[in-house]
């Protein structure tokens, strides 16, 4: 499996890496050693000083499918959750400013971490889902669906443009504004609609 990452598609969070507002989705790729599941704890990296939290509604597909239209892309998918997608900052700071790839930052192992799905007939509205982030108590990063630039399913439509999707690859949808750095000893835990879906530690 994959795990494939929407970037920039909360205009705050853009703002706030003092990146422009695309205008069609920015989309990265972790590999399956990034998968940390079962509220297992995070072990800091050695190979960073600044590792940042992006809190982001994640997506299990669950068919096959290539070039898929928006109109049926909600049958790709029927299990949601939340989870991290960990970030170098000061590593993906110099990739940028040097023009080049993300993923010593971005790809690194564990640094997919993902909770409990649920099925998606558990929520409402998809396009209206709260979701957020605590460490250790206080809430650092809320976000809700609504605010989105491109939907889950206008994502699925062009990601699969250019990339086959699969039983069991992961999507995160994008991260709120708010993202800001761990330290060891910290205690994440993340809420979809309220209810909590992941819970780890730093270590
Ligand atoms: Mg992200």
């Amino acid at each position: 499996m994959k795990i494939i990452c929407i970037g920039r598609n909360y205009a705050e969070h853009a703002k706030e890496m003092k990146a422009e507002t695309p205008t069609e989705p920015v989309f990265f790729m972790k590999p399956d050693t990034a998968l940390l599941l079962n509220n297992d704890p995070f072990y800091f990296p050695k190979f960073s000083n600044e590792v940042h939290h992006e809190v982001e509604v994640v997506l299990k597909i669950n068919k096959n499918g290539k070039n898929i239209q928006k109109q049926f892309a909600s049958k790709y998918y029927e299990e949601v959750s939340v989870g991290i997608d960990f970030t170098a900052r000061d590593l993906q700071a110099i990739c940028k400013a040097k023009g080049l790839p993300w993923e010593k930052a971005k790809a690194f192992d564990s640094s997919g971490v993902v909770g409990a799905m649920h099925s998606k007939e558990h929520y409402k509205d998809l396009s209206a889902l709260s979701f957020r982030l605590d460490i250790n108590g206080k809430t650092v990063q809320e976000g809700n669906t609504k605010d989105v630039i491109f939907s889950f399913d206008a994502i699925i439509e062009y990601v699969s443009q250019y990339v086959t999707l699969r039983t069991g690859d992961l999507i995160f949808t994008g991260t709120p504004v708010g993202v800001g750095p761990v330290k060891i000893g910290d205690r994440l835990e993340a809420y979809l609609e309220n209810e909590k879906l992941l819970d780890f530690e730093v270590k």
